[in-house]
């Protein structure tokens, strides 16, 4: 679908979509065991498959129905896929990947001296996570470790959610958790001689249209890497940590989907809070920004 250019025109656009005629269209979500209604049906969006909850679920994690994996979830992956990577640096498709990475690094452009990105269009901010990373020394070969721990568990776990977009937005989360938030601190001498040093933590939300530019840009430079070589990965995997655990034991797979029964937070319920930004002065927190989720 092509949207008009202008923002007043996209605006009109989407009153006029939400104006029309629900009528054959599907009154509840289609998530099985959910029964919300739809976004569209609820007169709240345009999403005419999904409710609110469902949809802000595929904002933060790549899917309707799945949950994002786990920084100790992807760790025996991550571990054998960094092995793999040093057994194996003079592989033409793994050296390319990893020259790539770091000049995606290395030119990702400055990171503003602000800590708030309002504004910034995902693209942006996805490159300001990229020159986070430069900041942070983090190497290319840990990055592509990341990719390859994603891509792994996507194919071993039996309840993944095997589709592009979480894949994409799994690597982003895994990086993002790397080098993520603008943090500052300075020192200043008070008049009877003592120092305090004042800090600065915010982080941004690891949700939305930031996490899909960034994971396509690692996945650009990656892609060949699992293509020629999963197999292999996957194998040196298994015998250096064992299976999955849901190939292990069936019974601790996540439910996939959910069931009737099964406590899924109601649109209406309240909120939750959580803590964006911090500044400290001292020991002291002086100031604490929460949003709602
Ligand atoms: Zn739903």
């Amino acid at each position: 679908m092509v949207l008009p250019r202008n923002r007043a025109a996209r605006s009109r656009d989407i009153q006029k979509r939400l104006a029309a005629s629900a009528a054959n269209l599907p009154p509840k979500c289609a998530i099985p065991g959910c029964g919300r209604p739809t976004m569209r049906a609820a007169g709240k969006g345009l999403a005419i498959h999904h409710c609110k909850y469902h949809v802000q679920h595929r904002a933060r994690h790549g899917s309707h129905w799945r949950k994002s994996y786990r920084a100790s979830d992807l760790k025996p992956y991550r571990q054998a896929a960094a092995i793999w990577i040093r057994r194996n640096r003079d592989d033409s498709y793994v050296a390319h990947s990893l020259s790539a990475l770091a000049s995606l690094v290395q030119f990702a452009g400055p990171i503003p001296q602000s800590a708030g990105l309002r504004g910034v269009p995902p693209r942006d901010r996805a490159k300001i996570g990229l020159a986070r990373l430069r900041e942070k020394g983090v190497p290319p070969e840990k990055l592509l470790a990341i990719y390859l721990a994603v891509v792994m568990v996507i194919e071993e776990d039996p309840t993944s959610h095997r589709v592009h977009e979480f894949r994409i937005v799994q690597i982003a989360k895994a990086i993002h958790r790397l080098a993520s938030g603008y943090h500052r601190r300075w020192e200043i001498r008070l008049n009877d001689g003592r120092i305090v040093r004042p800090e600065i933590h915010s982080y941004a939300r690891s949700s939305g249209r930031v996490l899909r530019h960034l994971g396509t840009m690692i996945e650009e430079c990656c892609e060949w890497v699992d293509v020629k070589h999963l197999p292999a990965l996957l194998a040196l995997k298994i015998e250096r940590y064992g299976p999955h655990p849901a190939v292990a034991d069936p019974s601790r797979a996540q439910v996939p989907f959910a069931q009737p029964g099964l406590k899924v937070p109601s649109p209406n319920a309240a909120p939750k809070l959580r803590t964006v930004s911090t500044v400290k002065w001292g020991n002291r927190v002086v100031r604490r920004i929460t949003r709602y989720e």
